[in-house]
């Protein structure tokens, strides 16, 4: 399998006739090209925690999510490089045919548990608390460990260089590991992808600790909630591409682009803002959309 290369993480400024009209420039930080299946800010969330695994001598990692989790397929390539064996609880009944998520999860050797909806959250809980010999990551990568990796992103773009840090939030680990390391001036912007996940800035918080950053978390851009979306996301994410010849992702990075083009038509940011998004991967999530939604 492509090895990890943190070499391959840009930093682009494409055209945004819509920001030099407010004076405000913005800066995507490329974190998607670092692997094709260990996307984005995943490898970042899951690095101190294999690190403690391999530590701790333990063989095998466990770990939960759903049917497209981002999370899943980057934990079973991730285990595969590492060494690890990965166990797999996967939300909801075994469907007819599997998700690709999932197919290729599988085919890099992790073992997939299906568990109804109703079992799913008693059956985390049971796990979390009988490791036994395996090592427990829990969904999404949340947890003091995955914020600590999710902070040293910050070595990967010039931190004095913004005024603001936009990214979007699932568990919120991530947008915790921009707020250790970010500086006091500057905001954090983390964009819920989540329907009215009101939990969000208290996980977070719990997560980052006693930070000198300023975090705002922005619920208003969910599309209907968690993996739904709408035309208007959809034309949105094309015309991005067009523009920049960037992808997104419908999931996450979609929602965020647009959240913070949106933001910047409505006079959020101030004139002379910098903004830095975080480009956070994603991007096998799209293969769940019928051929020709996407022009990318
Ligand atoms: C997992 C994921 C996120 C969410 O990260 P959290 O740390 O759970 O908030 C954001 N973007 C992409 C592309 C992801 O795969």
């Amino acid at each position: 399998m492509q090895e990890i290369s943190f070499a391959n993480i840009t930093t682009d400024v494409p055209s945004y006739p819509a920001a030099d009209e407010k004076d405000i420039t913005v800066t995507i930080l490329r974190l998607d090209k670092v692997h094709p299946l260990i996307s984005g800010n995943k490898i970042f969330k899951l690095r101190y925690y294999l690190e403690e695994a391999k530590l701790l001598d333990r063989k095998k990692i466990i770990t939960f999510g759903g049917a497209w989790s981002n999370h899943i397929l980057a934990t079973a390539a991730a285990c595969q490089l590492a060494g690890f064996e990965a166990t797999a609880y996967i939300r909801g009944e075994e469907p007819a045919t599997r998700s690709s998520t999932l197919t290729e999860a599988s085919q890099l050797g992790m073992k997939l548990i299906f568990v109804a909806r109703e079992e799913y959250t008693r059956q985390k809980r049971k796990l979390a608390d009988e490791t036994g010999d395996a090592y427990i990551i829990h969904e999404g990568g949340y947890g003091t460990k995955g914020a600590e990796g999710a902070a040293t992103i910050a070595q990967h773009f010039h931190q004095s260089g913004y005024t603001h840090i936009c990214c979007a939030a699932g568990t919120g680990t991530m947008t915790a590991g921009l707020l250790m390391s970010a500086l006091p001036v500057q905001e954090v912007i983390s964009i819920s992808v989540l329907k009215n996940n009101l939990q969000l800035e208290t996980d977070i918080q719990a997560l980052a600790g006693t930070c000198t950053g300023q975090l705002t978390t922005i619920h208003d851009y969910h599309f209907g909630g968690y993996a739904k979306y709408k035309p208007e996301l959809i034309h949105f994410m094309n015309e991005w591409y067009r523009r920049s010849m960037i992808p997104s992702d419908f999931v996450y990075t979609g929602k965020l682009f647009f959240a913070i083009d949106d933001l910047i038509k409505n006079n959020f940011f101030p004139p002379g803002s910098k903004i830095l998004l975080v480009h956070s991967g994603g991007l096998q999530g799209n293969t769940s959309l019928s051929k020709g939604t996407l022009i990318f």
